[in-house]
C-alpha cells in the first residue's frame, strides 16, 4: 500500500525537509524541525500525491487514506493524552495547507477544528471561558469562509462574518476583538451559524470528523482558487505540484496574557542586516499578526519606540531567550535567512513554521555576502541566492528627487507615516480596490494600491500598482511580504488613515480627504505617505554607476553590489556586452559592466539634428551621383559619432550595424513637414509625394531593408564603413585601441554577404592605407533570419562572427509581427500555446533550434566563429542561460540589463554544476 500520510512531532518525524515535493514546504520543514528536537505540535502530512489523485478523480481520495489518517490521528492523540472530538478535553487541530514553492497566504488554512457546542463547554470548564468562546467564534467564521466559500462577493462588499463582528463590537461597546467578553463572543458564534445556514442551507457541522474531512477537502480545493492561480502564474509555479495537507494539533496564543504569537526572521528582509527581527501580539491567534488584524508589537526591546507597545524580550524574556536559541539553530542548520511563525501557549513555546524568508534583493545580496564571510556558505551558494536574476532591478529602480521631496515635506505635504515594507519610490493615482488597479493599469494609469490590509485576493493588483499602501499590518504582513518578493514600494501600518472602500477615499490626519484618482507619492524605504506626484532619481547604485564623479566607496549599497557582482564575474563564462548607439550610453554601460558593444544601430544616429536633412536628400536623390552628395554631408557626423563611441570603449570591441531600416521610416508624413521639406531642398511636394508612395510596402518587415539597402545602394554601405574606419584611425593615432566589428544585417544567402563584404573590405584597407595606420577590424553578420541559420555552414566562410538577431529571427520563423501581434499573442500565452512570450524570452524549442543549428554549423567551417546574441533577449535570465548552453561567446543587451545578464551567464555556469541556492 502506497504511503500517503507522514507524522511529526515529539521529537521525530516520519519525513524530512528534502521531502519538499511530497510534503510541501511546510510539511517537510515541520517535520525536519521535530528532528532537530525543536518543539512543534505533533501532527501528519498528507502528501501531495494525495491532491493529484484527488484531481484526476473527481475530488475523490485513493483507497487506504481514510486508515492512514485514522492511524496517524491516534498516534497525535496518543502523544497529546487526549482525544479527537471529546467532549471533556478535546484535541483541536489546525488544518494547513503547503505546497512545495512557498505561496504565503494564497491557499488555505482552518484553525481551531474539533470545536462544536459540546467540546467549547469542555475547553471552557478546562482552561478559561472567554477564550473557549473566542476560539469557537474564530473556528466558525474560518471554517465558513475558507471550508464553505463564505466571503465578500463584490469588490466594495464587505465580508459578511465581519460585518457581524463589527456589529456586535458595536453593541457591546468593544474597541478591539480582545474587549469581547463571553456573551459577546457567544451571541457572535450564533449570529455565524446563522449565515452559514443561511447562505448554504445546511446547518454548521457539529461532527469533528465531518469537519476534517470537509476541511481537508477545502485545503486541496484550495490549489485551485483563483489566487493561487494568479500566484503561480506571476511566480512562474507549475499547476501540476498540487498541496500537501497539514493536520497539526492546535496551540493557542489566546489563551490569555501567558500567551502570544508572532512571525519573525533570523535576519532583516528588507536591509539584510544580520539581525533577528520580529513582531508578535499577546493573547492572539497565528492569523492576526499576517492579515494585520493589528499592528503588532516588536520582539526586540531595541526596537520599541516610546510610548508604543512593549517588545516580547520585556515581556516574556524566558521565552524570547528560547526563541533566539531556536532561531541561531535553525539558521545554521539550513544556513539560510529562515521566516518563522511561532506561538506561545500559556508560556510554553512552540514553533509552527520555517521557511527561507522572502527578501528585497538588497537584502539577498548582503546576507549572501555576509554568510560567506560567516563561513555559513561559499561563494557560489551566494551567487544563487538572488533566486532570480531580474530582481537586481530593485536596486536599480528609481527614488524621489530629495529636493523635490524635502520641499514636499516643507510645504506640509506628509500626509502619513506608515512602516517601510518595500523600499523604492512609487507616484500613482489611489485606488482602493485590486481589481481597479488592474482595469486602470491596462489603460495606462500609474497607481497606488491603497488598502486597510491586502489579502491574498489582491495579488494581481498589487503586482499592476506602482505600489501598496495600508492601514493595517506589520513588517509581516501579507502586503509586506508579497511587495517584498515583487520588488514592489510598500507601506503598511499606516493607522492614521481612516480608509471608506464604500466612498472611495480616504481620510488623513489634519483632515484632508484623499479621493479615488488624486495622486500620491510614497516612499518605502522612509515610510512617507505624500500628497501629490513626485519626480524620481535614480537610486543610489544608478548614480554610482552612471555618475563617473562619485567614488564607488560613497555608497555602501554600491559596494555591496558590486562585489557581489565581481563573483559572479569570476564565475561566469559568456561574455556580456551592451547594445549602445551613443558615448555617453556606452560610458555608463560599461560601469554596468559591458565588456563591449555588441550592437550599434547606426540608423538612430540619422535623426539626431539637422542630419534627417542630408538622410532625406539621399532618399530623394535621382541616381547615385545625387545620393554620394548626400552622403558626403552625412559622412562627417557619422565619423564624429563612431569617434566618441570607440573612445569610450576603449579597448572593447565594438560592432556597428550598418543601416537596417527601410528607406521610408525616414521620410516625412504630414503634408506641412512634407511642404517644409520640398522648400528645403527646392524640389515640388509632389515629388517628394511620388517618392513616398514608390516606397511604401506591404510588407515592409520582409521588404527592402537590411543588406538588401547596401546591395541596391552600395554607396550607403561604403559611406558608412568610410565613417567607422576613419573614427578608428583618429582614435588609433591619438592613442587609443579601437575595435571595430562591421556587421551586416538580414543576410539570408551567403552571396548577400559576399557582395556587401567587398564593398566593406575595399573601403577599409583604402581608409587604412590613406591614414597610414594598422587598425584591427572584423567582418561578421547577423542571424535573423532561418535561411541564414540554416547555411551557417557557407556564411561563415565569410563571416567572422556571427551575432543572433533575435527579434527579427523570433518574427521570421514563427512568422509572426511583432507589431501586430498583440492582437493574439497575450492569448496564446495564456492557452499556454507558448508558455512565454517569445519576443520575451527566447522560444528554446523552435528559435533556439536554428540557433543552435547556427552555432554548430558556423563553427564546423570556422572552428573560432566568434558568436553572440544582440535581440532583446540577450537581457533575459532564461535566455542568457541558454545562450550558454549552446556555447555562444557573449550575449548584448541594454545597458540596465548588463548586471542582470551577467548574474544570470554566473547562475548559469553554476546550474550546469548543480549548485542551489
Ligand atoms: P500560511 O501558509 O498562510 O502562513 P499557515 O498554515 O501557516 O498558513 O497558518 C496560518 C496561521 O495560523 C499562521 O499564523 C499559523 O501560525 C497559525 N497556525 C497554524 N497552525 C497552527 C496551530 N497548530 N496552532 C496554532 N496556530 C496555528
Ligand atoms: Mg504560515
Ligand atoms: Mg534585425
Amino acid at each position: 500500500m502506497e504511503k500517503y500520510v507522514y507524522s511529526f512531532g515529539d521529537g521525530k518525524a516520519e519525513g524530512s525537509a528534502d521531502m519538499k515535493e511530497l510534503l510541501g514546504g511546510k510539511g517537510a520543514n515541520l517535520a525536519e524541525m521535530s528532528n532537530l528536537g525543536i518543539p512543534v505540535p505533533p501532527g501528519f502530512s498528507i502528501s501531495t500525491d494525495v491532491c493529484t489523485y484527488y484531481y484526476q478523480h473527481d475530488d475523490t481520495y485513493p483507497d487506504g487514506l481514510e486508515d492512514q489518517v485514522n492511524k496517524a490521528l491516534k498516534q497525535v492523540e496518543k502523544i497529546m493524552g487526549k482525544t479527537f472530538g471529546d467532549s471533556e478535553d478535546p484535541l483541536l487541530f489546525s488544518v494547513r495547507s503547503g505546497a512545495r514553492a512557498s505561496m504565503p497566504g494564497m491557499m488555505d488554512t482552518v484553525l481551531n477544528l474539533g470545536l462544536n457546542d459540546e467540546s467549547v463547554k469542555g475547553l471552557a470548564k478546562l482552561a478559561d471561558e472567554r477564550f473557549a468562546w473566542d476560539s469557537y467564534r474564530r473556528f466558525c467564521s474560518m471554517f465558513g469562509d475558507v471550508v464553505l466559500g463564505i466571503r465578500a462577493e463584490g469588490k466594495d462588499e464587505e465580508d459578511p462574518f465581519e460585518v457581524e463582528l463589527q456589529k456586535i463590537k458595536n453593541k457591546y461597546d468593544a474597541r478591539n476583538d480582545v474587549d469581547l467578553n463571553v456573551d459577546a463572543l457567544k451571541e457572535l458564534v450564533t449570529q455565524y451559524k446563522g449565515i452559514i445556514k443561511e447562505k448554504t442551507g445546511e446547518p454548521f457541522p457539529e461532527d469533528p470528523r465531518k469537519q476534517l474531512w470537509m476541511a481537508i477537502g477545502a485545503v486541496f480545493g484550495s490549489w485551485n482558487n483563483e489566487r493561487a492561480i494568479a500566484y503561480r502564474e506571476i511566480n512562474n509555479i507549475p499547476d501540476e505540484w498540487g498541496t500537501a495537507v497539514n493536520v497539526q494539533t492546535m496551540v493557542f496564543g489566546n489563551m490569555g496574557e501567558n500567551s502570544a504569537t508572532g512571525v519573525a526572521f533570523t535576519r532583516n528582509p528588507a536591509t539584510g542586516e544580520n539581525k533577528f527581527f520580529g513582531e508578535y501580539l499577546p493573547n492572539a491567534q497565528g492569523e492576526d499578526v499576517v492579515a494585520g488584524i493589528r499592528t503588532p508589537h516588536p520582539i526586540n526591546k531595541e526596537d520599541e519606540v516610546e510610548g508604543g507597545p512593549t517588545s516580547l524580550e520585556t515581556e516574556m524574556s524566558e521565552e524570547y531567550t528560547q526563541l533566539l536559541e531556536i532561531e541561531r539553530k535553525l539558521e545554521k542548520h539550513y544556513k539560510n535567512m529562515q521566516d518563522l511563525e511561532f506561538t506561545i501557549q500559556d508560556g510554553r513555546l512552540w514553533m509552527l513554521q520555517t521557511r527561507n524568508g522572502k527578501r528585497t534583493a538588497l537584502a539577498a545580496i548582503r546576507m549572501a555576502a555576509e554568510m560567506v564571510e560567516e563561513g555559513l556558505i561559499n561563494k557560489e551558494t551566494a551567487i544563487m541566492r538572488v533566486e532570480d536574476p531580474e530582481y537586481l532591478n530593485q536596486l536599480l529602480q528609481p527614488v524621489f528627487d530629495p529636493a523635490q521631496k524635502q520641499k514636499a515635506l516643507d510645504a506640509g505635504r506628509l500626509l502619513a507615516t506608515g512602516l517601510p515594507a518595500g523600499p523604492g519610490a512609487a507616484s500613482g493615482r489611489v485606488v482602493f480596490n485590486a481589481p481597479d488597479a488592474v482595469d486602470w493599469q491596462k489603460r495606462g494609469e500609474k497607481v497606488i494600491l491603497v488598502r486597510i490590509e491586502t489579502s491574498p485576493e489582491d495579488i494581481r493588483g498589487m503586482n499592476a500598482a506602482e505600489g501598496i499602501l495600508t492601514s493595517r499590518g506589520g513588517m509581516t504582513s501579507h502586503a509586506a511580504l508579497v511587495a517584498r518578493q515583487m520588488g514592489k514600494t510598500c507601506i503598511v501600518g499606516c493607522d492614521d488613515l481612516e480608509i471608506n472602500y464604500k466612498k472611495r477615499e480616504m481620510k488623513v490626519p489634519g483632515g484632508k480627504t484623499i479621493k479615488e484618482g488624486d495622486w500620491i507619492s510614497i516612499d518605502g524605504s522612509m515610510g512617507q505617505v505624500i500628497d501629490g506626484q513626485l519626480e524620481t532619481q535614480p537610486s543610489e547604485v544608478v548614480q554610482v554607476l552612471i555618475d563617473e564623479s562619485l567614488s564607488p566607496d560613497e555608497s555602501k549599497d554600491f559596494h555591496i553590489f558590486n562585489e557581489f557582482m565581481k563573483w559572479a564575474d569570476d564565475v561566469r563564462k559568456l561574455g556580456v556586452r551592451t547594445n549602445a548607439d551613443q558615448p555617453d550610453q556606452a560610458r555608463g554601460a560599461v560601469r554596468f559592466g559591458a565588456e563591449g558593444i555588441g550592437l550599434t544601430r547606426t540608423e538612430h544616429m540619422f535623426f539626431g539634428g539637422n542630419r534627417i536633412d542630408a538622410v532625406r536628400e539621399m532618399i530623394l536623390a535621382d541616381d547615385t551621383a545625387g545620393r554620394e552628395k548626400a552622403l558626403e554631408k552625412l559622412l562627417p557626423m557619422q565619423r564624429e559619432d563612431f569617434q566618441g563611441i570607440f573612445e569610450a570603449m576603449e579597448s572593447r570591441p565594438v560592432t556597428v550595424r550598418t543601416l537596417d531600416p527601410p528607406l521610408h521610416e525616414f521620410l516625412p508624413h504630414g503634408k506641412d513637414e512634407i511642404k517644409d521639406l520640398a522648400k528645403k531642398l527646392k524640389v515640388s511636394p509632389d515629388k517628394i509625394e511620388a517618392k513616398i508612395d514608390a516606397l511604401h510596402e506591404m510588407n515592409p518587415m520582409l521588404g527592402h531593408r537590411g543588406c538588401r539597402l547596401g546591395i541596391m545602394y552600395p554607396e550607403i554601405t561604403r559611406m558608412q564603413v568610410r565613417a567607422i574606419m576613419e573614427a578608428a584611425c583618429e582614435v588609433k593615432k591619438a592613442g587609443g585601441d579601437p575595435h571595430p566589428e562591421i556587421m551586416i544585417p538580414l543576410v539570408g544567402n551567403v552571396q548577400e554577404l559576399k557582395l556587401q563584404e567587398k564593398e566593406v573590405r575595399e573601403v577599409a584597407e583604402e581608409v587604412l592605407k590613406e591614414k597610414g595606420v594598422q587598425v584591427d577590424y572584423k567582418v561578421g553578420t547577423m542571424i535573423e533570419i532561418p535561411r541564414a541559420a540554416l547555411t551557417a555552414d557557407e556564411i561563415a566562410e565569410v563571416a567572422e562572427f556571427f551575432s543572433f538577431g533575435t527579434n527579427d529571427l523570433t518574427q521570421t520563423t514563427l512568422g509572426i509581427s511583432r507589431d501586430d501581434a498583440g492582437k493574439f499573442l497575450p492569448y496564446y500565452v495564456e492557452q499556454k500555446i507558448y508558455k512565454k512570450d517569445p519576443f520575451a524570452a527566447i522560444d528554446q524549442t523552435g528559435v533556439g533550434k536554428l540557433m543552435q543549428m547556427g552555432v554548430d554549423l558556423g563553427r564546423k567551417t570556422r572552428s573560432d566563429l566568434k558568436i553572440g546574441i544582440c535581440g532583446e533577449h540577450g537581457g533575459e535570465p532564461a535566455s542568457v542561460e541558454f545562450c550558454h548552453r549552446i556555447g555562444l561567446n557573449y550575449v548584448s543587451c541594454s545597458p540596465f540589463r548588463v548586471p542582470i545578464a551577467r548574474l544570470a551567464a554566473a547562475q548559469a555556469v553554476l546550474k550546469e554544476k548543480g549548485v542551489t541556492a
